[in-house]
């Protein structure tokens, strides 16, 4: 119901009944968190096979105990295991710590200080303000980086099949201070859409229209994770500029946080050569080299590309019914008043609340127990411009709790909405 068809009487009988309803909901007593992507305890019980994986075994086959210093890349196992999860030849893989986001930041400040290419190509001597381009609705803590670096954000639209490709291309061609770009290419946080082959092979000629050293941050964390059916296809992105000439503009990133353990996975980078030589360097001051101990159980815990699908089916058996549930009670209760994405996969699910409502339904729902991630956290700055994106993590609360919640934000949006039209009536 949109509520166009009610007289102005009805439609502040249609409040009181509302607000009623709210009070009813707040009267439970419900203690939730929707706020933000973790994995719940049954998906990370999948993983416990991991401690139990070395047998006094600690040599791998190189010769290397993994329990010594070095590797400043990682294990060879693991930079295989790495280069199949992303699509990158297994020389072009770092094999890092416990997070992806460590190795973008590290990526995104060794370029601004020291140059993505070495001396000379350091992103700071360039001038000021440097910018960034972000896809919104996006990842917070991707803005958060770019933010506390010093980066001015440029906000680009996701739509169904990528980003505004137009609006990219317009944006980098005219301004070289724009020095990169955020991407969750596939089931992206938060809409779970899926980048097209036109986009992909689009991303893949920016490198020629753009300023000096502009860079691709390709964060594929979400790689693995289909729910239904077969899943997205992605067209890879590294053949894509390898073909055209600008395999220097993309840096590849992805992580088993969401595989194995939030947290305690192993993080990947995959770039050129080029890049990966340049980055050493910025590396190898900061570490002598990550958790090889933690990276060989993986290897021996998850074997290689085929044993990550089978795991991450398993996955997908606990998570499906969770979206599915949030769906179907997004279905019953917002039609006509708000929209949101369908996705194959991923973690989130993104709401489109009527413009200028989105903080109050989180406010209404915090008061009635259920905590939402804070309206505005999609964007950089914490800014939505229209306050209407929420994202919604069906992934930890239990199916249960899903139940319990889910008519809490129905009901806290159909307030906000219906007192959004009597103060405009
Ligand atoms: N990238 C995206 C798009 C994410 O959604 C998340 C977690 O929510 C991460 C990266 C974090 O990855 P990691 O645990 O490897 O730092």
């Amino acid at each position: 119901m949109t509520f166009d068809s009610l007289s102005p009487d009805d439609l502040v009988s249609h409040e009181r009944q509302l607000s009623n309803e709210f009070e009813q909901l707040k009267a439970t007593g419900l203690q939730l968190d929707l706020t933000r992507g973790k994995p719940s305890p049954e998906q990370l019980s999948l993983s416990d096979g991991l401690d139990a994986t070395f047998d006094g075994q600690y040599v791998v086959d190189g010769g290397t105990d993994v329990r010594n210093y070095g590797g400043l890349f990682g294990i060879r196992e693991a930079r295989r295991l790495g280069g199949e999860l992303l699509g990158v030849h297994e020389d072009l893989v770092i094999a890092g710590g416990n997070a992806s986001l460590t190795l973008m930041y590290q990526y995104l400040s060794n370029a601004l200080f020291y140059g993505p290419l070495g001396p000379g190509t350091a992103w700071r001597d360039e001038g000021n303000p440097l910018r960034f381009i972000c896809v919104v609705p996006g990842y917070d803590r991707h803005f958060t980086i770019t933010e506390s670096l010093g980066f001015e954000m440029v906000n680009v639209r996701m739509q169904d099949t990528g980003p505004d490709m137009d609006a990219i291309e317009r944006h980098v061609r005219e301004d070289p201070m724009i020095k990169g770009i955020w991407c969750v290419p596939k089931y992206q946080n938060p809409t779970g859409y899926t980048f097209s082959e036109d986009v992909v092979n689009r991303f893949a000629e920016l490198g020629k229209i753009a300023g000096p050293h502009f860079r691709i941050m390709w964060d594929n964390a979400y790689v693995v994770h289909t729910l239904f059916g077969q899943g997205d296809p992605l067209a890879n992105l590294m053949d894509a500029c390898q073909k055209a000439g600008t395999a220097d503009s993309v840096v590849i990133l992805g992580s088993t946080s969401k595989i194995t353990r939030a947290g305690s996975g192993i993080a990947f980078l995959a770039c050129s050569s080029t890049n990966l030589s340049h980055f050493k360097q910025g590396l190898s001051v900061q570490t002598i080299g990550p958790d090889k101990v933690n990276q060989l159980r993986h290897v021996r815990f998850l074997r290689d590309g085929q044993g990550i699908e089978a795991h991450m089916q398993r996955h997908a058996e606990i998570v499906r019914p969770k979206f599915e549930a949030v769906l179907e009670h997004l279905v019953a209760g917002l039609e006509g008043i708000a929209t949101w994405t369908r996705p194959n996969g991923g973690y989130f699910i993104s709401v489109e609340l009527p413009r200028g409502t989105a903080a109050t339904v989180v406010q209404l729902s915090g008061e009635a127990g259920v905590k939402l991630t804070p309206a505005g956290s999609t964007f950089p700055y914490g800014k939505d411009p229209d306050d209407s994106n929420i994202r919604l993590a069906p992934t930890y609360p239990t199916l249960e709790e899903i139940h319990q919640a889910m008519p809490v934000f129905l009901t806290a949006t159909k307030l906000a909405f219906a007192r959004q039209r009597l103060e405009h009536s």
